[in-house]
C-alpha cells in the first residue's frame, strides 16, 4: 500500500480534486468505472504528481494506507450508494470514505448512521468551486466525526483555497452538516445571481443602458462593497460580443435558466424547517418562470401590462446598486437563520464565523462581504440575525430608501423583481412591530378551531364563533 489517498469517479470534479491532491505531495491512487477515464488523465496529466493506476476496485483498495481514504467523486444520488456497497466488504474498521459530490444531507446523514454502524467512518464533504476551484483550490465544508477530521482535515486544508493565508476549509460538524453548509452556500448562489439579473433588467429595460456599457457599470460596482467573483464575471458576460452575429453575448442565449437541485433542496428544507428563505426560494422560482417558455410567449401576447412612462433619473443607476447588496444581504441573512434553525433540528453546533469564514475563497459566492460577515459572527458575539449585526443593520438602513425607489418603479415599469421586492418584503415584516397574521389566527380560529395566544395573558383560547362568541379557554393539544 503506497498512496495516501484514492479517488473514485474521475469525470470532472474527480479528476481535478486528484490532480490537485497530486500536486501538493499526496500520492493518489485512481480509479473508475470506466477504465478509460484514468488512463486518460494519467495520458494527460500524469506528471502533476504521484498516481497509483488501479483498474479494479480491489487493486484499488489494496492500494491504500491504512486507514484508508476513499474519495468518492460519482454521480450524486443512488451512483453514490452502488460505489458505497461495492466498497464496504473490502475496506476495514477505521477507514473513511469521503463522498465530496452535492449530496443530499439526508442522504449523508442515512449513509454514516450505516456506515458507522460497520465501524466506518463516512464524511460528506461539501465542495464548491467547480472545475477550476477542484484543481487549484476549492471551498471545502466536510461533516463526519471529529475522529476521522484529524486523519482526513490536514490533507483537505492543503489542497483548499486559502484567504489571507488561511485554509478555506474546517470541520463543520457530524454527519450530514457539510452537505447542508454546502447546500446553503448554492441556495445563495441561487439569489446573488438572480439579484444580479434583477439589476441587468432594470439598468437595460427601465434605463436603456446596453450591456456593454452595464460591463464597465459592474466593472465599477466590483470595486465596492459588491466587491465578489459573481459580480467580476457578470462584467465579463455582459462585455463579452457574440462571434456569429456580432450581438451582445446575452441576446443570444435562450432566457431559460436551468438548475440541478441545490437551489431546490434549500427551499424544500426551509420550508420544512419553517424558515423564510424567501429569497432563494423566490430564485428558484424565477428560473422555473424562465423555463416556462411557451406559458411567457402567450402572455407576452395576451396579458396586459397596464404599467405606467417612469422618468428614469441618472440616479437609478445607484439606486439598483443599493437595491442589489440590501438583497444580496437578505439572501445572506435569510440562509444563516437557515443554518441556526437546521443546527436547532439536526444537534450540530454550527459556528456561522467559521462557515462564512470558508466562504470567502475558493467558491462561488466568493466575496468582500464574507469578511465581515465573518466578523459579525465573531464568537460571543452572534446576532440573532446577521441584520441585527450593528454593520449591517447600518449598512442596510443606508440602502434602504433607494431600495424602496427601485422596487417601486420597477412595479411601475411592469419589471420583475422576485427578489428585490421580496427581500424588502422580509426587511418590512421583520421590523413590523403588529403583522397581519393575528388576522390569520382569528380566521383559522373561526373555521377550524386552531386556537390562538392574547397578547395580554398566557394561556391558549378558542372563540365560540357558532354560539354566543364567548372566549373560552382551550384545551392545548399540541
Ligand atoms: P458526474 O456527476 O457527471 O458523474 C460522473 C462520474 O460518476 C463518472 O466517473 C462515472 O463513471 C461515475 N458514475 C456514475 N454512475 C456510477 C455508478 N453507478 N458506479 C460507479 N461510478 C459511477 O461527475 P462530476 O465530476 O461532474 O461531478 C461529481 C460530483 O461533484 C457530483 O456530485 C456533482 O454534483 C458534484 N459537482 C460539484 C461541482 C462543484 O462545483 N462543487 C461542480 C460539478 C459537480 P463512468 O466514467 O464509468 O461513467
Amino acid at each position: 500500500a503506497t498512496a495516501q489517498i484514492g479517488v473514485t469517479g474521475l469525470a470532472v470534479m474527480g479528476a481535478n480534486l486528484a490532480r490537485n491532491l497530486a500536486r501538493n505531495g499526496y500520492t493518489v491512487a485512481l480509479h473508475n468505472r470506466t477504465q478509460a477515464k484514468t488512463d486518460d488523465l494519467l495520458a494527460k496529466h500524469g506528471d502533476d504528481g504521484d498516481f497509483v493506476r488501479t483498474e479494479t476496485l480491489e487493486e484499488f483498495v489494496q492500494s491504500l494506507e491504512r486507514p484508508r481514504r476513499v474519495l468518492v467523486m460519482v454521480k450524486a444520488g443512488a451512483p453514490v450508494d452502488a460505489v458505497i456497497e461495492q466498497l464496504v466488504p473490502l475496506l476495514e474498521e477505521g477507514d473513511i470514505i469521503i463522498d465530496g459530490g452535492n449530496s443530499l444531507y439526508l442522504d449523508t446523514i442515512r449513509r454514516e448512521k450505516d456506515l458507522s454502524a460497520k465501524g466506518l467512518h463516512f464524511v460528506g464533504v461539501g465542495v464548491s468551486g467547480g472545475e477550476e476551484g477542484a484543481l487549484n483550490g476549492p471551498s471545502i465544508m466536510p461533516g463526519g466525526s471529529k475522529e476521522s477530521y484529524e486523519s482526513l482535515g490536514p490533507m483537505l486544508e492543503k489542497i483548499s483555497a486559502k484567504y489571507d493565508g488561511e485554509p478555506c476549509c474546517a470541520w463543520i460538524e457530524t454527519d450530514g452538516a457539510g452537505h447542508f453548509v454546502k447546500m446553503v452556500h448554492n441556495g445563495i448562489e441561487y439569489s446573488d445571481m438572480q439579484v444580479i439579473g434583477e439589476a441587468y433588467d432594470l439598468l437595460r429595460s427601465g434605463a436603456g443602458i446596453e450591456p456593454a456599457e452595464q460591463a464597465k457599470i459592474f466593472t465599477e460596482w466590483n470595486t465596492g462593497q459588491l466587491n465578489s467573483f459573481l459580480i467580476e464575471i457578470t462584467a465579463e458576460v455582459l462585455g463579452h460580443t457574440d462571434e456569429k452575429t456580432g450581438k451582445p453575448f446575452v441576446d443570444v442565449v435562450v432566457d431559460a435558466a436551468g438548475q440541478k437541485g441545490t437551489g431546490r433542496w434549500t427551499v424544500i428544507a426551509g420550508l420544512e424547517l419553517g424558515s423564510p428563505v424567501s429569497g432563494i426560494a423566490e430564485s428558484v422560482f424565477a428560473r422555473g418562470l424562465s423555463s416556462q417558455r411557451d406559458q411567457r410567449a402567450v402572455a407576452e401576447k395576451t396579458l396586459v401590462a397596464g404599467t405606467e412612462d417612469v422618468d428614469v433619473p441618472e440616479s437609478f443607476v445607484d439606486d439598483v446598486r443599493q437595491a442589489l447588496y440590501a438583497s444580496k444581504l437578505v439572501s445572506y441573512a435569510q440562509g444563516l437563520d437557515m443554518l441556526n434553525l437546521a443546527g436547532k433540528q439536526y444537534g450540530w453546533d454550527l459556528k456561522l464565523d467559521r462557515i462564512a469564514s470558508l466562504w470567502r475563497a475558493g467558491c462561488i459566492i466568493r466575496a468582500e462581504l464574507l469578511d465581515d460577515i465573518m466578523k459579525a459572527y465573531a464568537p460571543g458575539n452572534e446576532p440573532a440575525n446577521l441584520l441585527f449585526a450593528p454593520a449591517f443593520a447600518k449598512a442596510i438602513g443606508d440602502a434602504v430608501p433607494a431600495w424602496r425607489r427601485v422596487v417601486a418603479t420597477a412595479a411601475r415599469l411592469g419589471i420583475p423583481t422576485p427578489v428585490f421586492s421580496s427581500s424588502l418584503a422580509y426587511y418590512d415584516g421583520l421590523r413590523r412591530d403588529r403583522l397581519p397574521a393575528a388576522l390569520t389566527q382569528g380566521l383559522r380560529d373561526l373555521f377550524g378551531a386552531h386556537t390562538y395566544n392574547r397578547i395580554d395573558g398566557e394561556g391558549t383560547f378558542h372563540t365560540l364563533w357558532g354560539e354566543d362568541r364567548r372566549e373560552v379557554e382551550a384545551v392545548d393539544t399540541h
